[in-house]
């Protein structure tokens, strides 16, 4: 089975980072990281899907083939 591929991205809205670049440093800098979150990497298209998404937003891909709903069950075959 393929695993998905995984990655840390800022997820929130990129205008309070400009606001807070220009503004508040500080606060940008908090703003980045309290928004970055775990996403998943779409196979097919390379979005950014959320974590634990059924199917890719972007593209429509089934990704339950990548995500597999039984983890850690791969000796389990009698
Ligand atoms: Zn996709």
């Amino acid at each position: 089975m393929t695993d998905i591929e995984s990655k840390k991205e800022f997820t929130g809205e990129t205008i309070w980072l400009v606001v807070g670049v220009l503004f508040c440093f500080p606060f940008a800098i908090y703003y980045y990281f309290a928004n970055k979150e775990q996403v998943w990497v779409c196979p097919e298209c390379r979005e950014s899907i959320t974590v634990g998404a059924g199917t890719c937003k972007h593209c429509g891909t089934d990704l339950s083939e990548y995500t597999g709903d039984d983890e850690e069950s791969a000796s389990v075959d009698d």
